[in-house]
């Protein structure tokens, strides 16, 4: 099987040098394992934290060691009661052409939808998206939500999802393109082009156009200059679920004097910030599964899939992704290669 691995730690945002690219053995299923033809492999931002050493709510990859990540694929040999050769599947695969995915650890795809859609709309970030809105951000009709990486799976459903409960959505993405995709194809009612504003004051500017009845829910996606931009905009009593901070994943420009002025903001706004991880709430997968598939298969909720082709190709498209050069879902197609 071929693999990608962890070469070594980066130092800032990641090179291709730091990924290793391997052939190893076939692995055998044990009793309670299945092997997996991995057909699609899932890029997401959390990788970039993986790469690193340092606390965090998940344990860094070795060196050495596959990369992490979510794919789907094939079953080619099952020691699972109730799994077959054959079935599609889902779970912790890696960066690998093959993997072991243990029983408790799999979910077993069906339906007509593209198997490739568990790793995005009505997977991880798809779930991240629906139990973050209702949890933490508590949306009320007629109220507004900004959030930016909008075109990506998480903001692409927040939005959508906003919307549909009676909200004025405002994205704010990466390019012209992005924003169009953004008002065209998932609804949101206004767009903003943060690469279009060199600091957070225009790009402030330009959302209290979009937000004129000021920001009752912040989705954070991103940090840096957009939540700059968009603090002040907060009315009071808003929310700010913090789901990510992908402007600072490869490290922070000094944000230290910035820091009196956003804790001030939080309690005279009496906003509530409330930092959250999918995994505390996975046990709503079923639920959200089974709640947005025909939402999705009718084409009441778009979505949109960045495939790139081929395993050895992982390492530059995820390179890509921390720098906003996905449009849409990041996916790596392996099966054909
Ligand atoms: P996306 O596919 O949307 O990819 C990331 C996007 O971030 C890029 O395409 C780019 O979009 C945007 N971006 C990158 N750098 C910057 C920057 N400096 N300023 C503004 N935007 C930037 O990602 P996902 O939808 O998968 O994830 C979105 C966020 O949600 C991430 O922060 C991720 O870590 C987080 N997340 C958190 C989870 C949790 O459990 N808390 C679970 C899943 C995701 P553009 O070109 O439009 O700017």
């Amino acid at each position: 099987m071929r693999c990608i691995t962890l070469a070594r730690r980066p130092d800032g945002a990641p090179v291709l040098e730091d990924f290793g690219h391997e052939t190893r053995p076939m692995p055998q299923p044990a009793e309670g394992e299945v092997l997996v033809e991995v057909s699609h492999l899932s890029l997401d931002p959390y990788m970039r934290g993986r790469m690193s050493e340092g606390p965090s709510y998940a344990p860094s990859v070795e060196l050495g060691e596959v990369m992490t990540g979510q794919g789907v694929g094939r079953v080619l040999a099952s020691r699972v009661e109730g799994v077959a050769e054959g079935d599609i599947v889902t779970g912790m695969t890696g960066w690998a052409s093959h993997a072991l995915l243990k029983a408790d650890a799999l979910r077993k795809l069906d339906g007509d939808l593209p198997p490739s859609t568990a790793l995005g709309v009505l997977g991880m970030p798809g779930l991240t998206a629906w139990a973050g809105l209702r949890e933490y951000g508590r949306p009320k009709a007629g109220e507004t939500l900004v959030v930016a990486a909008a075109t990506g799976p998480v903001g692409s459903l927040v939005g959508q999802l906003a919307k549909a409960a009676g909200l004025r959505t405002v994205a704010v993405a990466g390019g012209a393109e992005k924003c169009k995709l953004a008002t065209e194809r998932f609804g949101f009612d206004a767009a903003v082009d943060h690469r279009a504003h060199p600091d957070a004051e225009s790009l402030r500017a330009a959302l209290a156009e979009a937000a004129p009845d000021g920001v009752d829910i912040y989705w954070e996606n991103v940090g840096g200059k957009v939540l700059e931009a968009v603090l002040p905009l907060m009315n009071t009593h808003g929310r700010i679920p913090v789901c990510g901070t992908i402007a600072w994943y490869s490290g922070a420009e000094d944000t230290a004097d910035r820091l009196p002025a956003t804790w001030r903001s939080i309690l005279v706004k009496r906003l509530q910030v409330a930092g959250f991880i999918i995994f505390d709430h996975w046990n709503l997968m079923p639920e959200f599964v089974a709640e947005m598939t025909p939402r999705v298969a009718a084409g009441e909720i778009a979505f949109l899939e960045d495939v790139t082709e081929g395993l050895e190709n992982a390492p530059a498209a995820f390179l890509s992704l921390l720098e906003g050069g996905n449009t849409g879902k990041a996916v790596v197609k392996l099966t054909g290669e």
